[in-house]
């Protein structure tokens, strides 16, 4: 008997162009390859850049200047976010014709005002994992007609999914595998934590969420390599997936570079610019080590 075909792992590094890449995405791009390789599975390579007012092609080339540099190789072609709304738009759908979505209306300064009201009287606004507020409640609890009042105004409006209503589709709750360096085994996602996340935002029609359970999916992703700073996250893509009908990767989320100051690194860290450290002859060899590996 002839034994099925085994299908490789594939894994992906989906930074966005945003600004040059630093040593925390080496250390992501190394370790996305190191484990492919090990595992012979695939490397893809994924520009999430639908916040087209930030990413640029310049930015877009200097990530395949930087990853070759670093001798990583990808499959071609790369995936680019923005060519692809129009499935974003029609996952979006699928959860509007649930009553899964809802159009939110509040600049972030009304919510800002709103929460420091609310705990200037000592109360407590609840935050997300990243520490921002919780959307309130307002657009979540209005009628159809009035829905459908504020959109024919044509006032600016974002998507966001209603969290408890999401939440009861999956009485069972939802979890995932985890092999990297925070906790390990099955984490139990609790996607209460973010609120009402946005999933289509008023400029872009589609979220860092949405898009990037769906392109794992589409892409058939099986392994999620990625920073320790969107451990939190998974719990929503977890319940995204769970609700669209979609494969579960497995997740490993990897320690994180600090700076000097023990903090993440950010793209406007020159020091620690990839580009930055070629120019001043550094190797790849020497970036494996700077990043502990
Ligand atoms: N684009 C994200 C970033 O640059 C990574 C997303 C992911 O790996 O899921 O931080």
């Amino acid at each position: 008997m002839i034994a099925p075909a085994r299908q490789k792992p594939v894994f992906r590094f989906a930074p966005s162009p945003n600004g040059p890449l630093h040593l925390g995405h080496a250390l992501s791009a190394f370790l996305n390859h190191d484990m492919a390789r090990a595992a012979d599975g695939r490397l893809l390579l994924r520009i999430e850049d639908i916040d087209q007012s930030r990413c640029t092609p310049e930015f877009e080339a200097a990530i395949y200047r930087d990853l070759e540099w670093l001798g990583i190789d990808w499959e071609k072609p790369v995936r680019r976010q923005s060519e692809h709304f129009a499935e974003y738009s029609f996952a979006l759908r699928l959860l509007a014709d649930r009553g899964l979505v809802y159009p939110s209306f509040m600049t972030r300064g009304e919510v800002k005002a709103r929460v420091a009201a609310f705990e200037a009287d000592g109360n407590i606004w609840p935050r997300d994992p990243d520490g921002s507020p919780h959307y309130p409640p307002d657009d979540r609890e209005r009628s159809t007609e009035e829905r459908l009042r504020l959109l024919d105004t044509g006032m600016k409006h974002a998507w966001r999914l209603d969290m408890r209503r999401a939440i009861a589709e999956v009485p069972a709750g939802v979890s995932w595998n985890e092999t990297g360096d925070g906790d390990r085994g099955t984490i139990v996602a609790d996607p209460a934590i973010w609120g009402d996340v946005v999933l289509s935002r008023s400029d872009a029609p589609s979220s860092y969420h949405l898009s990037v359970v769906l392109d794992d999916a589409l892409q058939g992703v099986t392994n999620v390599v990625r920073g320790l700073d969107l451990y939190h996250a998974t719990s929503v893509h977890r319940l995204l997936q769970v609700l669209l009908g979609l494969p579960q990767p497995s997740y490993h989320h990897h320690r994180l570079v600090l700076g000097p100051d023990g903090k993440k690194l950010s793209k406007s860290l020159g020091d620690t610019g990839l580009a930055e450290l070629r120019g001043e002859g550094v190797s790849a060899a020497d970036v494996r080590r700077l990043v502990g590996l």
